[in-house]
């Protein structure tokens, strides 16, 4: 049996154009040097040859510790909310997800050297962050991921997927992000205010 989408699960449905074929934004994933397929000559598609390795590995912004790092210079404003030791920023590009939300432990460690009580908060952390999101009602799953390739202050990515679109499941989610429309700035608002009320509802700071 299909069920029609509640008003919560069509509030991030509204503005896909579901059945339009969009257009490849410029610096979309297909753009990358590290996408592994290109087109041929013929326009079908192939995997890229593998670059030489680079050793060392180029640093990571905020390697050389926190006076350099954009992370530990954000005032607290910039952020959803945060408490004593955790800080969760809204992605500042626009999207077409319900949610894209940015972890980070309020000092400048990568999750190796989290101190003990840290990395202890940290699923806790992660409960809560998840329950915010899914919360306001029409998101299908929050993907939590740590990649930290770009910077070394630790973050954490929590993208909630529309729910119903399917073809937004597991890792495709993060590029899809890059293509959908973006949404609604008065939802996008809404949203996040929600996400901050429900985190400071258990303790900490709502800056929204
Ligand atoms: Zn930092």
């Amino acid at each position: 049996m299909i069920t029609e989408p509640d008003a919560d699960a069509r509030r991030f449905l509204a503005h896909l154009p579901v059945g339009e074929r969009l257009p490849i934004p410029e610096d979309a994933a297909p753009s990358w040097s590290i996408f592994p397929y290109e087109p041929s000559e013929g326009g079908a598609l192939r995997v890229r040859p593998l670059d030489a390795p680079e050793l060392p590995e180029p640093p990571r912004h905020g390697e050389a510790g926190p006076a350099e790092c954009k992370e530990c210079g954000r005032p607290d404003e910039e952020y959803v909310w945060t408490d004593e030791h955790w800080r969760l920023r809204a992605f500042g590009e626009p999207h077409g997800l319900p949610a894209v939300l940015l972890l980070h432990p309020r000092g400048h460690h990568d999750l190796l050297d989290l101190p003990p009580a840290r990395a202890a908060e940290l699923g806790p952390m992660l409960q809560r962050a998840e329950r915010a999101v899914l919360g306001l009602g029409g998101v299908g799953r929050v993907h939590v991921n740590r990649w930290g390739d770009g910077g070394a202050h630790l973050h954490l990515w929590l993208i909630a997927r529309p729910e119903g679109q399917r073809q937004l499941l597991g890792s495709t989610l993060p590029l899809w992000m890059d293509v959908l429309p973006p949404l609604p700035d008065d939802l996008r608002a809404d949203t996040l205010h929600r996400i901050a009320a429900a985190l400071a509802a258990d303790g900490g700071t709502a800056h929204l």
